[in-house]
């Protein structure tokens, strides 16, 4: 058993339930950047399913040590194009895509591997100058050019809102994100689901469960602080 792990999935279930939701339908991506490899195996043994990494060749390298394990590996670091064809080969799903260029190369990529990559778009819902992402404006017009690319699946969005150590604060964001995802998908843009809403980390993944996160990116609260 790994306490944080047990914990954390407990605040899962319990924030479902409270906001009337299925704890089936939220997953959680353990984020084990910084994380080595063997300080993650008992999170494995501990029943974790998805993993998220930030840093391509960080990634790389844990992942080799891990090729016995059952998990899949899901991508939420900035990805430059030039590192899409590891991002392709190595991860289920890819968080962070937020340009035509980066999706082109993905597609390009996965062709290769005859592989059908699942994205999410990434967008930059609080518009923030620092961050990545798409423009809320822009969200749209991106996935319709990302539509017909055969190598790729779209399955929804991800953000990372602006820092605020009240998760209250963060809730509008969350909610914006909800909004854009309806939006999107009322349009039936062929080759584009909307399942799923990556959204929420340790500080504030109950508001963004109860809002409707499908996909919660916790790190800190089961494997500690980052050095
Ligand atoms: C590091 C990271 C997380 C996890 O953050 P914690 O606060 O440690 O839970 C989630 N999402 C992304 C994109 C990250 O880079």
């Amino acid at each position: 058993m790994f306490e944080p792990l047990e914990r954390t999935h407990q605040r899962i279930r319990e924030a479902a339930v409270a906001c009337g939701r299925d704890p089936k339908t939220v997953r959680l991506v353990a984020v084990s950047k910084t994380v080595p490899a063997e300080h993650i195996r008992p999170a494995i043994e501990g029943g974790v399913e998805i993993l998220g990494e930030n840093y391509i060749q960080e990634a790389g390298d844990k992942i080799e040590q891990l090729t016995d394990a059952d998990v899949s590996w899901h991508f939420i670091g900035h990805l430059q194009s030039n590192k899409a064809k590891f991002a392709v080969r190595w991860f289920d799903m890819i968080h962070t895509v937020d340009s035509v260029k980066l999706a082109r190369e993905i597609n390009k990529q996965a062709a290769k591997h005859d592989k059908v990559q699942n994205i999410l778009i990434q967008v930059n819902i609080g518009m923030e100058d620092a961050k990545s992402g798409a423009s809320e404006a822009d969200t749209i017009s991106l996935i319709r050019e990302i539509s017909p690319f055969e190598n790729i699946s779209v399955k929804g969005l991800m953000t990372i809102p602006p820092f605020f150590d009240a998760p209250e604060k963060v809730r509008p964001y969350f909610k914006a994100l909800v909004a854009l995802r309806d939006k999107i998908a009322a349009e039936n843009i062929p080759n584009i689901s909307m399942e799923e809403l990556s959204m929420g980390m340790s500080g504030d993944f109950e508001t963004a469960i109860c809002e409707g996160a499908t996909l919660v990116r916790i790190g800190t609260a089961i494997f500690g602080e980052r050095q």
